[in-house]
């Protein structure tokens, strides 16, 4: 069944018209990402040359998907919109929330426990506003959209950086903050930036023991972890055509690492193959039909230096397998030189932990490629050296894969299956022993692994890697073993070495679930109550801000004179704050808190003018909110760097700041200070 075709059709039915006459007011021919942007411009905006890089331009996206950490403060925010229902589909996932420990069934039973509250609302709030709620367990939220919601030729925005996902089934799917969201379900105009256009041209075929996971390690190596900043890049070439849908997927997924506004591939054969295999015929149907127009214009691929900004060209056949890591996902080491760099490095080479899944690499060909070399350790009577885990990114994934035996021969090696959830890829994996702090090296197939991200423990050394190749390294138990060369010795004392994996793209038996997780909204949702206790300090009705009486700001204190950097991080911290992302005013004891005092040099320490005291910067600002004295920060280069978070200009303004004086904002904080009229 597919969701919301009839929009979909309507974005159809228009396109071509759409792609037209922005051909003609760009003057140019377009590049796919192009298209799919020109015919979403929102009804007011003006059509006219957008410049790359330097024009703001209104959209009207077609869909929104919120995970369940950031849809909290998004939707007690749409709650303030009075709106009967969402502008545009939209959808929540309860997938960030579940800890990964002893495996599925008891993890899931226990996050029901912790987690009920923040459900309870999650789901109310949907019921009420006509959301569709995945609940925990139905699996997470970029796997989810892929096999339900992506459409080629849609534009669509998500609470989560790796919504871009959904550019591998031919979307410009981009990842944003909660106000943004907001914005979009209330049926307002959606600003960004028009993007700069990158293109990767890739040529050959992927062979032996290189996956489409080596193709976006590759990309990464050369880009670095900010070369894709302010650009779409956009895969095309024989070697895209050969892709299979998820294994592009897998590639836009990681495109959140370079930085890139989002990633996409145009459509072809192997998306529409994948719509049919999860059950969307009529919309592959509707898609095939317009496929003409679903990629960029002949004149593009003819020329692409000419059209994109950059182009980099990648031959399949000669690429190899990449393990990238540690610490930054930009640092991408071919197979074939891991051992001479590692020892080189001094990086512990003994690899604890292989990790395979998460939204980035858990498809039914993922798991059917890993499984084909994890057989092989007990069919060559090899022992495990590593231990072994599998997060399915979805319930449907999950019941099809354990259908078609693979979760049996993970099993057979050891292997431990977590929750269809996030768990480990954004540290909810409660490792037995990472608090010891331990030098050690994990090796697993998500797409960050920034110091601490997985485990908490700042000494792991995480390498990522595609799904078969950290199977063959946990299997070996050593970062310098290279599976297309090396041999590895048995349990009878005999030198054996791996196969290449194999696996099928789509189950041939179909895709199969019984229980999806889905719950879709009331038809009628007013008089559905959200659900939120008076006495929860994870959640918290919002009130209106107070509008602005028209009258100069006078009599105002200053707060705090931040000295260098004030990312959103040293505004609003993550960590342990992240539980109250629900509850405006517990969140607001970390306000602030990061920020470096000018005239003292010290973090959350400044005077207060009121009893010339100093104390932590929330006490001081509800000090002044009490006595209704109004403050102003002055903040200093790059105020609100960093994560799209609203928590960073939503805080201040509850607290009493009625102004932030900056050198430079930096932008995502201007659109959100915009949107909550703390700006004009
Ligand atoms: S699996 Fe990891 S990358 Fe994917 S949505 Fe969850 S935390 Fe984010």
């Amino acid at each position: 069944m597919t969701f919301d075709l009839d929009m979909i059709k309507k974005v159809y039915s228009d396109f071509e018209t759409r792609v037209n006459e922005a051909r003609a007011f760009m003057g140019r021919p377009l590049t796919y990402s192009e298209k799919i942007l020109c015919a979403h411009l929102f009804p007011s905006q003006a059509k006219e040359a957008f410049k790359r890089g330097e024009s703001y331009v209104d959209f009207a996206p077609d869909r929104v998907a919120m995970q369940d950490a950031t849809a909290q403060m998004a939707l007690l925010q749409f709650m303030q919109a009075g709106k009967k229902k969402v502008a545009v589909p939209s959808t929540v996932h309860a997938d960030h929330l579940i800890q990964a420990r002893v495996g599925a069934a008891k993890d899931l039973i226990e996050a029901e426990n912790k987690n009920n509250e923040v459900y309870q609302f999650l789901q109310s709030v949907s019921n009420k506003y006509g959301i569709g709620f995945w609940k925990a367990g139905a699996g997470i939220i970029h796997q989810v959209v892929l096999e339900n919601y992506a459409f080629p030729g849609g534009m669509m925005i998500g609470t989560d950086s790796h919504t871009v996902n959904a550019g591998g089934l031919g979307m410009v799917a981009i990842g944003v903050g909660g106000a943004d969201a907001v914005d979009v379900m209330a049926g307002m105009a959606w600003e960004l930036k028009f993007p700069k256009m990158i293109g990767v041209k890739l040529t050959g075929r992927l062979n032996g023991w290189t996956a489409p996971k080596d193709i976006i390690l590759k990309v990464a190596g050369i880009l670095t972890v900010k070369g894709g900043t302010g650009a779409i890049v956009e895969y095309f070439g024989e070697g895209a055509n050969s892709l299979s849908c998820t294994g592009k997927g897998t590639i836009c997924n990681m495109g959140a690492e370079i930085g890139a506004t989002t990633s996409i591939f145009e459509y072809d054969q192997n998306m529409s193959k994948y719509l049919r295999s999860t059950d969307r015929e009529d919309l592959a149907d509707a898609a095939d039909a317009v496929a003409h127009v679903l990629k960029a214009d002949p004149e593009v691929h003819a020329n692409p230096e000419k059209y994109y900004d950059e182009v980099i060209e990648i031959n399949l056949d000669t690429l190899e397998p990449y393990l990238n890591g540690p610490f930054t996902p930009d640092l991408a080491t071919p197979i074939s030189q891991m051992k001479e760099i590692a020892e080189k490095n001094g990086w512990p080479t003994k690899i604890e932990v292989g990790l395979i899944g998460s939204c980035t690499n858990s498809s039914y060909e993922d798991i059917a490629r890993a499984a084909s070399v994890a057989k092989q350790a007990k069919e060559k009577n090899i022992e495990v050296k590593a231990e072994y885990t599998i997060t399915p990114g979805s319930e449907q994934v999950r019941f099809t894969v354990e259908r078609d035996g693979f979760l049996k021969t993970f099993d057979e090696i050891g292997g431990k299956v977590f929750a269809n959830a996030c768990g480990p890829c954004i540290g909810q994996w409660a490792r037995e022993g990472a608090d010891k702090q331990e030098k050690n090296t994990i090796v697993h197939s998500f797409n960050r692994n920034f110091s601490k991200r997985a485990d908490g423990n700042p000494n792991t050394y995480a390498f990522v890697g595609s799904p078969e190749l950290v199977t063959a390294m946990a299997i070996a138990g050593d970062l310098r073993f290279n599976p297309l060369t090396d041999k590895l010795k048995n349990k009878d004392g005999i030198e054996v070495m791996l196969d290449e994996p194999s696996g099928d793209d789509l189950p041939r038996l179909g895709f199969d679930v019984e229980d999806p997780g889905y719950i879709a909204p009331a038809e009628d949702g007013s008089n559905v109550e959200v659900i939120v206790s008076p006495t929860s300090d994870r959640l918290q009705i919002l009130e209106a801000f107070p509008a602005w009486d028209g009258q100069n700001i006078t009599g105002a204190r200053l707060l705090i004179k931040a000295y260098g950097k004030c990312t959103t991080d040293h505004i609003s911290m993550a960590g342990p704050w992240l539980k109250y992302r629900g509850h405006l005013d517990n969140i607001s004891n970390n306000m602030l808190i990061g920020a470096v005092n000018a005239f003292n040099m010290e973090t959350n320490n400044v005077k207060n003018e009121l009893d010339g005291q100093y104390k932590p910067v929330p006490d001081s600002a509800r000090q002044y909110k009490a006595s209704e004295v109004p403050t102003i920060v002055v903040g200093d280069e790059n105020y609100g760097e960093g994560s799209s978070r609203e928590h960073a200009a939503m805080e201040p303004r509850h607290l009493g700041v009625r102004a932030v004086l900056v050198n430079l904002l930096q932008e995502s904080t201007r659109l959100i200070l915009k949107n909550k009229e703390c700006l004009h």
